[in-house]
């Protein structure tokens, strides 16, 4: 006859026969719960070994907390706390309304746990009273360029580049591009969109009527990023703060954003770019469209006629004739 199993042994192996006490007590319990399930029974208050291992089961059926569960408790926590610090304190309460049934507060945001749809949060206004004026911008750019020369925030970049890429054009432009990053001809250059993405960007210009001098090209990031990846959140919040004082110092009417980059990044949004074309975003009182990056349609040439239609929309916003 073979030996019964090892009462020691709690490795948790299982041949699925009940080889000892724990196993034993753990088959009561899964019967338990079944009854308990079934309605049938009542969780044993004595605690017992079966009615150990009954609560460890329960506990084991219990869906475990996901990452996403964790962050969304801890959200709301905090939502909660905010709420609560700046809500005003709520006047005594009349006899009447005591009794009455509360009513929702559309203003506090603590009782959905629905997730909000994907929205782009109003910026403030590029600000009138620290407006350079036009003829100081010039020499604005120039001051701002000279730091960005030095940065170092981001270690590795910083070593990498050959150059910072800060940006061309006319400090007055009414039409900024905010481009990506710097590619290798740009680094090697310092000028953005001199390589074969640039090249089709001059075509989409010509096409607008439009002339490098007369707008401001820009990147969200002034260090070419190694391999031509795409910039890493860090090294976006590390840079993107000084083409938000490039676009203050030009305050221009529109904003051409180049690729998902460029539009997730000045809009704020995750949203996708399919998702934010064909339409005007605000940026600080700028009307914002947003289309292709150049170097996509290199790859999918299919989508320029895409592009072709947001510039067309773009330059009719602006005034600006085009033959079809
Ligand atoms: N791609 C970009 O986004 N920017 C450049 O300057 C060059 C290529």
């Amino acid at each position: 006859m073979p030996e019964v199993g090892n009462l020691s042994n709690n490795q948790g192996e299982s041949d699925g026969s009940p080889h000892n006490e724990n196993q034993l007590a753990k088959l009561v319990a899964q019967h338990l719960l079944s009854l308990q399930a079934a309605g049938l029974t009542h969780l044993p208050k004595s605690s017992g070994g079966s009615t150990l291992h009954l609560r460890q089961l329960q506990s084991e059926t219990q869906p475990e907390p996901t990452q996403s569960n964790i962050d969304s408790a801890t959200n709301s926590i905090a939502t909660d706390s905010v709420n609560k610090n700046y809500l005003p304190t709520t006047p005594a309460q009349t006899e009447s309304q005591i009794h009455e049934p509360p009513r929702p507060d559309y203003n506090t945001t603590t009782t959905p746990n629905k997730p909000s749809p994907p929205s782009i949060q109003p910026s403030t206004n590029f600000s009138e009273s620290n407006r350079v004026p036009p003829n100081q911008r010039q020499s604005a750019l120039d001051v701002l360029q000279n730091e960005i020369s030095q940065c170092t925030k981001c270690d590795d970049l910083s070593k990498l580049r050959t150059q910072t890429v800060f940006g061309v054009g006319s400090p007055n432009a009414r039409l900024v591009f905010v481009g990506e990053a710097p590619g290798a001809d740009e680094d090697r250059i310092g000028e953005p969109f001199v390589g074969e993405a640039g090249k089709l960007l001059d075509k989409i210009l010509t096409a607008c009527k439009l002339q490098r001098e007369n707008i401001f090209i820009l990147n969200t990031i002034k260090c070419r990023p190694p391999g031509n990846r795409n910039p890493s959140p860090t090294e976006l919040s590390n840079c993107w703060g000084y083409a938000e004082r490039q676009l203050e110092i030009i305050q221009p009417e529109f904003i051409c954003c180049l690729g998902s980059v460029a539009a997730r990044t000045l809009l704020k949004t995750t949203q996708s770019l399919g998702k934010l074309r064909k339409q005007f975003h605000s940026y600080r009182g700028s009307r914002v469209l947003v289309t292709y990056h150049p170097a996509y349609l290199l790859r999918t040439p299919s989508a320029k006629r895409h592009v072709w239609e947001d510039m067309k929309m773009l330059m009719k916003e602006m005034g600006v004739e085009l033959s079809n």
